[in-house]
């Protein structure tokens, strides 16, 4: 269906209006075209519609096609009509001084160690294990032209080359949105590619530059860099981010004129050591984990969601080497201890013994715990401990119920908000929670609303620039600034509750009243879902304790919530004022001070006096060598990365039998 209309937008659809018009159109499932001119493009490509240049006071038409047509022209034609659209401040609910930067990093911890050693070089240890294996650099390299002008006879076929090339790109990436195995995250990524690769605007740029005599290569990384910055320049978040998308296709087109493969982490051989500068979450999350023997990267920490997913994978990881990671680029052979955070480049022979036998003694360490997986660990007094997995996604579902979780303490929602190209719907949040309620029943899976930000920024969330990130706009507070994002949220663990045992627990709790806006919301979204008509049910609601507030009016915040989940990881920076991200204080941030112990046994007493569930989601959660003091102040949930699970199990037994 298509409707038509005058367009009133301010000065047309510009950059700001555009970016905002594209968004609105991602809201909806439906295909949606702009038609202008009788020309038809997507009102969810950003590069066309820019390119469509609609003007104002300029007749459109807008089409849509879908489940949710109506809403969405509805919608898009109310946007058109509005001459303040885009103009008008949509980032009203964010906080003043709102200048569209990232969000603070909320997973990363400072490097616990950094002195050199002489037998290698020490970075952090962020997930256990010992490895040695082929080193596999992913250093993606620069690409330069020619740098050579073309005669005028070389022109035309040079033409010919990169289209030629751009049409080898497209195939290549339609061939990847054909695949069944991409998950819906990378489909959106590829998609969004492919869209550049196939836009006008690069080619048209790139092929304007070879008729002025550049070489193919040259024309391309400079039509590339040309839109790049155009969206760079683009006042808006969501749309700065497409700049890396316009320079991954640019690097694509060069690369088949270039006659060069790029670095995939997909061709990563069996057992070999990842070394990188930096990697992205979602890149090392669709990489064949399976294969990768060990991880060592220039950037990174403990809690990092690099170190995260290694750790759920049970892969050895060092992080946070900085620029010591270039002394790794040529390595033939990397050994690393991801217990110490060592790491040895081309081991001598007597290295490489030692560390085959460490990995020997591993595996059999492994075989010998794997008894403990179906263990259901009790104290001497038949107390049930529940040991769950910590998880970011449903592809971490296998790795946990291989290592016997008694369901999941802590899923964090922050991976499916930067997994994908804008907010997700409530039905894509409601299908991932009931997944995961499924998977685990009737083990219970406790759900943390969003804690932005990640390593990555949100699309679809304007953060503002804060001086001090972690004592700023986060966790609970953003959310509860932000209803719109918060209550789609809300609704979709009321929906998935009525597929198994879903808890919902939330970050940063600093006072009282932030539970009880909670509650309101979620007795707000019961009552519209009951009358719409949407099967839902109740869920338990619990906080998670990382602020030394929250530590300060346990007493009070038990009586009105279901569970406590302590948080150490947020809880030692918090208490002992030591950032997590800052090495120079790395000392000062250890979950064993006696200020942070004390912290978590004045938690821990508040809530068995109140008589609710008192758990732990935080690293420290996994350490055997704290568990018995955990388990002695009254801790009854441990949940940690699926790689932790089994020798956490033993601990407890061996405690149970007083050993
Ligand atoms: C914590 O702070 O201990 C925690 C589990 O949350 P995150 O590491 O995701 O901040
Ligand atoms: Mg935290």
């Amino acid at each position: 269906m298509e409707r038509s209309t005058i367009v009133r937008v301010h000065e047309g659809l510009h950059a700001r209006p555009a970016t905002r018009f594209v968004k609105l159109a991602k809201a909806f499932e439906s295909d949606v075209e702009l038609v202008k001119d009788g020309k038809a493009v997507s009102a969810k490509s950003s590069v066309k519609l820019m390119l469509l240049a609609v003007k104002e006071n300029q007749e459109v038409t807008v089409r849509a096609n879908g489940a949710d047509a109506i809403e969405a022209i509805e919608a898009l034609i109310g946007y058109l009509e509005n001459p303040k659209a885009g103009l008008d401040d949509d980032e009203a609910h964010a906080p003043a001084n709102d200048a569209g930067k990232e969000a603070a990093p909320a997973f990363q911890s400072a490097p616990a160690v950094s002195a050199e050693a002489s037998s290698g070089l020490r970075g952090v240890a962020a997930s256990e294990g010992v490895a040695i294996g082929p080193a596999f650099a992913h250093f993606p390299p620069d690409i330069a032209g020619q740098g050579r002008m073309l005669r005028a006879d070389e022109i035309a076929g040079e033409i010919d080359r990169f289209r030629a090339a751009v049409a080898a790109v497209q195939t290549r990436m339609d061939r990847a949105l054909a695949q069944d195995s991409l998950s819906a995250g990378d489909r959106g990524i590829v998609a969004a590619l492919r869209d550049i690769a196939a836009d006008d605007s690069l080619t048209g740029e790139a092929e304007k530059a070879i008729n002025g005599g550049n070489d193919a290569v040259s024309a391309t990384i400079t039509a590339a860099s040309t839109i790049a910055a155009d969206f760079s320049a683009v006042d808006d978040h969501y749309l700065n981010a497409r700049a890396d998308d316009v320079h991954a296709v640019g690097r694509q087109i060069c690369l088949v004129l270039l006659g060069q493969d790029d670095v995939s982490l997909e061709n990563i051989p069996q057992g070999a050591i990842l070394i990188a500068d930096d990697i992205g979450a979602w890149d090392l999350a669709r990489a064949p984990l399976k294969r990768i023997g060990g991880v060592v990267c220039g950037h990174g920490g403990a809690t990092s969601h690099i170190a995260i997913i290694a750790r759920s994978h049970g892969i050895p990881a060092v992080l946070g080497l900085g620029d010591r990671i270039n002394a790794l680029r040529t390595a033939q052979e990397v050994a690393l201890d991801g217990n110490t955070g060592q790491v040895i480049i081309d081991p001598d022979a007597a290295t490489r013994a030692d560390f085959a036998g460490r990995v020997e003694a591993a595996a059999t360490e492994r075989a010998g715990l794997a008894a403990f997986k179906t263990v259901t660990p009790k104290l001497a007094d038949g107390k049930v401990i529940e040991v769950a997995a910590n998880i970011g996604s449903l592809e971490e579902i296998e790795a946990a119920q291989e290592a016997g979780a008694m369901g999941v303490g802590l899923f964090r929602t922050e991976l499916l908000f930067m997994r994908h190209m804008h907010l997700p719907s409530e039905d894509m949040q409601a299908e991932t929670y009931a997944a995961l309620a499924k998977a685990f029943a009737p083990y219970p899976v406790i759900v943390r609303t969003l804690d932005i930000g990640g390593d990555k920024p949100i699309a679809g969330i304007e953060f503002p620039e804060e001086e001090n990130p972690f004592l700023g706009w986060r966790g609970i507070r953003m959310c509860l600034d932000r209803p719109d994002i918060f209550k789609r949220q809300l609704r979709a663990l009321l929906r998935a509750a009525v597929h198994g045992n879903i808890k919902v627990m939330l970050p940063m709790v600093s006072d009282l009243g932030e539970v009880r806006q909670t509650r309101v919301l979620v007795d707000e979204c019961a009552i519209e879902l009951k009358a719409e008509g949407v099967p839902h049910a109740t869920f338990d609601l619990g906080v998670m304790i990382e602020t030394p507030a929250a530590v300060l009016i346990a007493p009070a915040l038990a009586k009105e919530v279901a569970f406590f989940s302590i948080g150490t990881n947020d809880l030692t920076q918090y208490i002992m004022a030591a950032d997590r991200l800052n090495p120079t204080v790395a000392k000062l941030n250890d979950v064993t001070n006696p200020a942070v112990m004390s912290a978590i046994e004045l938690t821990a007493r508040a809530g068995v006096a109140a008589g609710i569930m008192v758990g732990m989601c935080g690293e420290a959660a996994g350490r055997p060598d704290l568990i018995p003091a955990f388990l002695e102040m009254g801790l009854t949930e441990l949940s940690m990365s699926p790689a932790s699970i089994q020798r956490a199990k033993k601990t407890i037994m061996a405690m149970a039998a007083g050993e």
